[in-house]
């Protein structure tokens, strides 16, 4: 009777501490059935079987009248109609407008192909394709579903945690003036990277009144390849989700997203080690997972409300490209998956050509999302893999503490986004991307002002 009644009391007092935020949390586990196609190369891989599951995981906020969605998904990408078709389902189902719900990709390379357009593939193969395409839409809102239906009281936390050892500029000044796009460990070319990486490491926790863990956000600008092989995987972010649950207990759920990273990967070009496999993602994921419970040391306090949802179109301009341009590129698309195939730089370019023919001069629209909690914390979602140059910026201008930039969210655009500074020096990702310079420091310009907007006025300055 008195641990009953002492429950009740607590029942009644909880709401007084923390009636402000609710957060719920959901998993669904995405992983296609065995033979789906595998991600994130430019050749067909037959899946082989699982050695992780793949999950879609999903966070609810609500403070006040305002819910809102950030959803985790371990694929190589979310495109847009994949994004639209989860919307539509959060919009019916849920409290949580469409317009309120950010999906983002952590870009894991052994996940499944998001791409419908696959040429001299099996029949067996496309209808496994279509069918997972199908169903995915309806598995990822049905997380955000869960996560609505498990929102309870909250508080928010904010950490900067930081990691320097794992992730490396991609992109190098060579000996002969050149740029050279991972040129190889110890390649004694090498004159300096051109750039630095983002080391900060955003942990945004959320826990019960009582201190119970919920959730941890974590957030990291670091290209997820590690793995390889035929079997499905989530790559380092399953190790830094499980040593977390190790820790804090298995109430808690870590969703990963990636910073804006479209020029770093986990490759150190100083050291001869292998650097593929499972135990390197395993390598990376443990480290990651101590220097988030570093920072958790550091957790502070944030204000919970208000929760700002706001967004932007932003059309970014496409080059444009010759008639002649097209028939080649057409020609070497003909030949993947043949005995002729064509070189790596030669399938870029010509995946290039074709994206930017598709679009006929017609700029490529891109939704920049923001969502503030409090005057504390701020997500970005920007659609493409985004230079570090460009989400640095970000984070440099925004009148939020803790800003935490969220690269292959809502879309993918364009697949490459760099900045100014790459187009100039050309190599991998600028072959690649069909959007014209420029278009990133658009987004950025975008970003800030909504941050801004989102943000509201200061508080009046001290005037003597
Ligand atoms: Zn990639």
């Amino acid at each position: 009777m008195f641990a009953r009644g002492s429950i009740l009391f607590l029942a009644l007092l909880a709401p007084l501490t923390a009636a402000e935020l609710r957060v719920g949390r959901a998993l669904v586990e995405i992983t296609p059935p065995a033979g789906m196609p595998m991600a994130g190369y430019y050749n067909i891989r037959l899946n082989e079987g699982v050695h992780d599951p793949l999950y879609a995981k999903a966070l609810v906020l609500e403070a006040g009248e305002t819910r809102a969605a950030l959803v985790a998904c371990d694929l190589i990408a979310a495109p847009w109609p994949l994004v639209e078709a989860v919307r539509r389902r959060v919009g019916e189902r849920t409290r949580i407008p469409p317009a309120h719900v950010m999906v983002s990709a952590t870009h894991t390379h052994t996940g499944p192909e998001m791409s419908a357009d696959l040429v001299n593939v099996a029949d067996q193969t496309l209808a496994i394709v279509r069918r997972y395409h199908a169903e995915l839409p309806e598995r990822i809102a049905e997380a955000v579903g869960r996560a609505e239906a498990d929102l309870r009281p909250a508080r928010a936390w904010a950490a900067k945690g930081r990691e320097d050892s794992v992730s490396f500029i991609r992109r190098f000044l060579m000996k002969d003036g050149s740029v050279g796009w991972n040129p190889g460990k110890r390649n004694p070319d090498i004159v300096r990277p051109l750039g630095s990486i983002d080391p900060e490491l955003p942990l945004i926790y959320f826990d019960s009144p009582q201190g119970d863990p919920l959730a941890a956000y974590v957030n990291f600008a670091l290209h997820l390849d590690t793995v390889g092989g035929l079997q499905f995987s989530a790559d380092y972010p399953a190790t830094l989700a499980a040593r977390l649950a190790a820790v804090k207990g298995e109430g808690l759920l870590t969703l990963f997203t990636l910073g804006a990273c479209g020029n770093i990967n986990h490759i150190d070009v100083t050291s001869s080690a292998p650097q593929r496999g499972h135990g390197e993602a395993a390598r990376i994921g443990t480290i990651l997972a101590g220097s988030v419970l570093r920072a958790f040391g550091e957790l502070q306090p944030t204000e919970p409300t208000p929760l700002v949802v706001r967004s932007a179109s932003v059309e970014l301009p496409v080059i444009t490209v010759s008639d002649a341009e097209v028939e080649k590129a057409r020609q070497v698309v003909a030949a993947f998956g043949t005995p002729r195939a064509p070189s790596f730089y030669e399938q870029v370019h010509a995946f290039k050509v074709m994206a930017a023919h598709k679009q006929g001069g017609r700029a490529l629209e891109a939704e920049v999302q923001v969502m503030a909690l409090g005057r504390d914390i701020a997500w970005v979602a920007l659609p493409g893999e985004v230079f570090v140059e460009l989400g640095k910026a970000i984070k440099l201008a925004s009148p939020f503490p803790h800003t935490v930039v969220v690269e292959l969210a809502n879309d993918k655009v364009g697949d490459y986004i760099p900045d100014l500074k790459a187009y100039q020096e050309g190599a991998y990702e600028v072959i690649s991307t069909p959007l014209a310079p420029g278009g990133g420091e658009k987004l950025v310009e975008a970003a800030v002002r909504l941050l801004i907007e989102a943000r509201g006025p200061y508080p009046p300055a001290y005037r003597r």
